[in-house]
């Protein structure tokens, strides 16, 4: 069966999923968008055989033609669209953040645990990408023994003119979030960050950032986060454990020896980098609600957990100090198939 999707949203992300929703290996296609800039959408629904405009995001959560729903317009403006889906028994793929406060990710929660069956799935793509499928294979595995220390950094080339402090925490480390909760199978305890000297190359930017997670287990996280490093898009992670260490391999598929150096490309952004995970990810997902049953992903409970998280670090951001981290009681829908 052919899953007729709508997509909300279709700026950068958005047009980044159409392309591979639309006609995909899963057996979907678009037949709505919606966003805020009309005229995009209509440029974006010219290009597609089967995909109409629809005047908002609601209309197209209420469409018939509209079997589920992916949701890529701004952070902020995720939870009315999700809360629709949920109410219109709909399945959901909405990106990450789910929603940008506690309380709009709860209300998200508690709506999908009053449905009683779960319909959203929260666009933590780390998890479908092969080579952090392979490090938690090793991890699960016990090739390394206990994990005892985590060193991760997330670089970006270069970030708009819009893109904020906070947003190296709540759009950007939210990332690692998800990831090590997903990859060590513990929750974040306790956060800190700490701002170095700041990189000339941001402006009044504060960046970069090192982000300190302490997890449940005593494991002990640092997470550098710099967004202005020029020379591409750099994802790195090692883990340091009992009896060895893994770590994420260059993503370069070739390296080149010339003239005395050594050399491999570096992905431009996170587009290239993760083209891969992008596309696992959404077809899982088209199986998955294709089919009937409830998606398998990153669930709202664990887009809850990571705003919690991202809401800690934000005030050790802003205030200093180490943030100890609580998490409101786990609905049981959400137990014990979602890790951690
Ligand atoms: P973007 O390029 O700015 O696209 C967002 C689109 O949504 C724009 O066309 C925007 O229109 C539209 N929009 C804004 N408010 C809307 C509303 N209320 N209803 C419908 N459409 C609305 O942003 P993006 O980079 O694609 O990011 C979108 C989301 O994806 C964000 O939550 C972001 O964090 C996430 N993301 C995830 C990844 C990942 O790796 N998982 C990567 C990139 C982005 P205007 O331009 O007129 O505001």
């Amino acid at each position: 069966m052919t899953l007729d999707v709508g997509v909300i949203g279709v700026g950068m992300i958005g047009q980044e999923h159409i392309r591979r929703l639309d006609g995909g290996a899963g057996g979907s296609r678009v037949v709505a968008v919606a966003d805020a800039d009309a005229g995009r959408a209509t440029t974006v629904a010219d290009g597609l055989p089967a995909a109409k405009v629809l005047p908002s995001g609601e209309e197209l959560v209420a469409s018939d033609a509209v079997d589920a729903v992916v949701v890529t317009s701004w952070g902020p403006t995720h939870e009315p669209y999700v809360l629709a889906c949920i109410a219109a028994g709909k399945p959901v793929f909405c990106e990450k953040p789910l929603a940008t406060t506690e309380e709009a990710c709860r209300n998200i929660v508690d709506a999908e645990a009053a449905a009683g069956r779960r319909l959203v799935q929260v666009g933590f793509n780390r998890r479908y990408d092969p080579a952090h499928r392979a490090l938690k294979q090793a991890v699960d595995g016990g090739a390394i023994g206990a994990p005892l220390l985590v060193h991760c950094a997330h670089r970006n080339a270069s970030v708009p003119a819009h893109y904020t402090r906070d947003m190296s925490i709540a759009d950007t480390a939210i990332h690692e979030i998800d990831e090590l909760r997903w990859l060590l199978g513990q929750e974040i305890a306790a956060v800190q960050v700490l701002a170095p000297r700041r990189s000339s190359r941001g402006g009044e930017l504060q960046d970069p950032l090192l982000v300190l997670f302490e997890m449940a287990d005593g494991v002990l996280v640092d997470v550098e986060v710099s967004v202005n490093v020029h020379y591409g898009y750099e994802i790195r992670c090692e883990i340091s454990g009992e009896t060895g260490t893994v770590e994420l391999a260059d993503p370069a598929p070739v390296t080149i020896r010339r003239e005395g150096t050594v050399a491999g490309l570096v992905p431009g952004d996170w587009r290239e980098r993760f083209a891969l995970s992008y596309d696992i990810e959404l077809r899982e997902w088209v199986d998955t609600v294709a089919a009937g049953r409830p998606p398998q992903g990153p669930s709202a409970w664990d887009g809850l957990v990571a705003q919690v998280v991202a809401d800690a670090a934000l005030q050790s951001l802003h205030s200093g100090g180490r943030v100890a981290i609580e998490l409101p009681p786990r609905p049981g829908l959400y137990a014990p198939a979602t890790a951690p």
